[in-house]
């Protein structure tokens, strides 16, 4: 299209030299106008994806379950119907390239298997619209490079990665939208409020996921990848509005070491079929000089390590109908067309270099039987004695990615750390998914590169903080686990005295929130005791059964609905007499019943916001108000015990004295991150920062970028010392505790020791890069500090305790700052 205002049809967007089926619908003719006129709501690409697999004996559709928003997450398989008629052999056959029983597979006659995904970033939103087309081609297309493409390959399309993200920002930019398109950038349509379409529910970059599967969206993802084991997985994205469009490889030098360099010689290759296609409708390009392939829980990175190959593209976005940039107007349509043309161009390259790909797999399969085979140690033991939940959550993932898992036979010491049988398994690593076992417990600190596009450590036994260690035989393990089960919670006996439950579970807070809720009154105990010959640790809750508004009877019962709803274990005990500190004692205080806001919107940033409000929806079920920022001023906080100020730079001068004030009449404050500077410059806690950034010597104007990047931590995991006698760390079973860091906020430890209850060590790298400089600057710094401020508190946390959503090791840290801050 030469002009941006003329109207997009089907003729600019197919290939010239094809005929269509007139059967087949098109997109125009069910959604009502040609693609690229308007965004497609997620509701109306269902509708065509629906009416498309109706009228085509090439496509059959699924719907893999619902995101957040209760919106189906769909799937299109598209093949030859001779191949439908054989789909579930097909299948069969070629999971076989990834088990030693492929080793003669035919692979002359087999068909590649290609999975095309679009629009995770719910606001790249070419992609999802080019799936219409791509739909519509494949079901459509008549002759014989159709029926040849058909026959070799197996298209799992997935239309829409982000259902929720991709409907949001439909609304967004078709409101905004003139019949007369408006170019200007500085236009509202291309100005979204805040959270943005990029993200799912509840804010989520869902492209840091793939690994975690921490999402519905990505289970139903994760779920179709290992069902098939594609050997070439798509995603398409957008960039900014001055960009051309990229495809991979990326910059050699970011690949992980995990991934065979085979990899990227094919990804290479591939490339060569987009440049082909590109070069024919005039569109600039670019590879190899931006994005990297390390983080595996990347769309384009995880299938690597799963011998298979991921390709990004990034098209320059229009981020609405139409923008002005520094390659001229820059179209919807025109990305449409580009992502389109990269589809296509994918599944030539797919079909001519089949036995090519097809052939890489099984050797990437044989290969990482041999390394397995040669490993010492024969398998990982994780497990943590007092969390089951939490276990069960790490073993939750690695079923998953389809990682075979064993319980343990009996209780068991490796090293020096219990294993407890129920909250503890053992992982063989010679197995088929030996690599990805690799890259989810591995530990790294050393790189090739000083910078990374995204996290450069996720080692999963850290972020969940289980004890683990590397087992020399199998002897301990039991029988494999073919259906994992979640723990239940019970009451243990009847009491008219008390009830007790410790602070380590998991989910703790959980029934600590539900038993608040109701109005009950709960203590926690200061000092660890020991009753009816059971030990309590620091933390521990008690619920008197007397004088409550609830009898005894309607207690227990009330309780044993509390177990099992946070699937903690409560004990009933009938004497209040113990060794140490007995029950009626002022070393069990008493604990308030929380009303917690968040603070959103502009300028804080809505990854961080959206985890918290994850975790107290989605895992603690605790209710959460969220307070935005532009409204701030007309807001009565006095409802609120607390507010949490997620990651941000700066609030205005007004809003800093509203939220002081509440401080000084009573609230806690807890403020994440890039707050917590913000916190010390405004004299809510004085903070000894340390200062940051390195001199440039030597460095010429071409080297500024990496020189400036190395500074960055990205993401890298630390290890801390931690005083578990103070009720930030109740709950906590060991000394030490891995945290994840991705700011460089240094915090110098207070003078009185007893205020650093969580402190880097003097070597805290655990895993990760970091730059030297920042590494001397961490050393023996505070993650957490906090203060009186008038009647209220501020408490300070540096780091993300919450990221991600996987990160159920600090979870807890938050919880306590709330259900705590009153004892600190
Ligand atoms: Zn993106």
């Amino acid at each position: 299209m030469t002009n941006a205002q003329e109207k997009p049809s089907l003729s600019y967007y197919l290939p010239k030299d094809v005929t269509y089926n007139k059967s087949i619908p098109t997109p125009e003719s069910v959604l009502g106008h040609e693609v690229g006129k308007w965004h497609v709501t997620h509701d109306k690409l269902v509708m065509y994806m629906k009416v498309l697999a109706k009228s085509s004996d090439r496509i059959t559709l699924e719907n893999r379950g619902k995101t957040f928003e209760d919106r189906p997450i769909l799937l299109l398989t598209v093949t030859s119907p001779a191949n439908h008629q054989n789909i579930e052999s097909i299948r069969q056959e070629h999971l076989s390239l990834t088990e030693k029983s492929g080793a003669n597979a035919q692979i002359a006659n087999m068909p590649i298997v290609v999975y095309q995904g679009f629009s995770i970033h719910g606001n790249e939103a070419s992609g999802s619209n080019a799936a219409l087309l791509l739909a519509y081609h494949l079901a459509a297309a008549e002759g014989t490079q159709i029926d040849n493409l058909l026959k070799n390959t197996v298209v799992l399309l997935d239309p829409c990665f982000n259902p929720d993200g991709l409907q949001r920002f439909a609304g967004w930019v078709n409101m905004h939208k003139s019949e007369h398109l408006i170019s200007d950038p500085q236009d509202r349509e291309y100005d979204e409020s805040w959270p943005r379409g990029r993200t799912n529910h509840y804010w989520f970059d869902m492209n840091r996921d793939w690994l975690p599967v921490q999402l519905p969206e990505s289970r139903a993802r994760i779920k179709t990848f290992h069902n098939w084991m594609p050997n070439i997985l798509t995603d398409h994205h957008e960039m900014g509005s001055n960009s051309s469009f990229f495809f991979q490889p990326g910059i050699p030098s970011r690949t992980h070491p995990l991934t065979p360099q085979m990899n990227q010689d094919l990804t290479k290759e591939i490339a060569t079929y987009h440049a082909k296609a590109f070069d024919k409708i005039g569109s600039l390009y670019y590879t190899e000089e931006s994005f990297d392939d390390f983080y595996y829980g990347k769309g384009s990175t995880f299938p690597d390590i799963n011998g298979s190959i991921g390709i990004l593209f990034e098209q320059g976005s229009a981020r609405g109908h139409v923008q002005e940039s520094e390659n001229g107007l820059i179209t919807f349509p025109f990305a449409i067309r580009n992502q389109f043309t990269a589809a296509l161009s994918t599944l030539e390259a797919a079909n001519t270099m089949r036995t090519t790909i097809l052939r890489y797999q099984r050797q990437f399969y044989e290969n990482a039987r041999k390394e397995a085979a040669r490993t010492k140690a024969k398998a990982y033991i994780f497990g943590d004695e007092k969390d089951a939940a939490k276990t069960y959550h790490l073993a939750e993932i690695l079923k998953r990615h389809q990682i075979s898992i064993h319980e343990v036979k009996n209780d068991v010491t490796v090293a020096g750390t219990k294993y407890k049988k129920g909250a503890s398994y053992i992982v063989p690593r010679d197995q088929r998914q030996h690599r990805l076992i690799n890259a989810i417990f591995e530990k790294r600190t050393q790189f090739q590169d000083s910078l990374f596009y995204d996290i450069s450590a996720w080692t999963f036994p850290l972020a969940f903080n289980v004890s683990y260690n590397d087992l020399s035989s199998l002897s301990n393990a039991g029988n494999e686990i073919t259906d994992l089960q979640a723990p239940t919670g019970t009451v243990n006996g009847v009491g008219n005295y008390a009830y007790l439950f410790e602070w380590n579970e998991y989910y703790s807070p959980k029934a600590l929130a539900i038993i608040k809720s109701k109005n009950l009154r709960a203590k926690v105990a200061m000092k660890p005791f020991t009753l009816e010959g059971v030990r309590y640790d620091y933390g521990t809750i008690m619920i008197p059964v007397q004088n409550q508004r609830l009898n005894a009877q309607e207690m227990k019962k009330f309780l044993n609905y509390v177990a099992k709803k946070s699937r903690v274990n409560i004990t009933a005990v009938s004497s209040g007499l113990t060794e140490g500190i007995d029950l009626g004692s002022s070393n069990f205080k008493a604990v308030g019943n929380p009303k917690v806001a968040m603070l959103i919107g502009d300028p804080i940033t809505s990854y961080d916001a959206g985890e918290i409000w994850h975790l107290f929806d989605q895992r603690y079920e605790m209710p959460l108000t969220k307070l935005d920022m532009r409204n701030f001023d007309r807001m009565n906080l006095s409802k609120y015990t607390h507010i949490i100020l997620p990651n941000t730079y700066s609030l205005s001068k007004s809003y800093t004295s509203k939220l002081k004030n509440w401080v000084k009449s009573g609230g806690t404050l807890i403020a994440y991150r890039n707050s917590v500077r913000y916190l010390s410059k405004n004299s809510f806690m004085k903070l000894d920062l340390k200062k940051t950034g390195i001199d440039a010597k030597n460095v010429s104007f071409e080297q500024r970028r990496d020189h400036n990047g190395a500074q960055v931590i990205g993401g890298a995991i630390f290890n801390t010392k931690i005083d578990r006698s103070h009720p930030i760390n109740f709950g906590y079973l060991k000394d030490e505790l891995p945290m994840f860091r991705n700011t460089t906020v240094f915090v110098n430890p207070h003078e009185k020791s007893y205020n650093n209850p969580i402190q880097y060590t003097n070597s805290p790298l655990l895993s990760g890069y970091v730059s030297e400089e920042n590494l001397e600057l961490l050393k023996n710094s505070v993650p957490f500090q906090t203060k009186r401020m008038g009647s209220g508190r501020v408490i300070a946390f540096t780091d993300n305790t919450n990221f991600r959503a996987f990160w159920y090791g600090t979870n807890k840290l938050l919880m306590n700052a709330i259900f705590f801050s009153g004892m600190m």
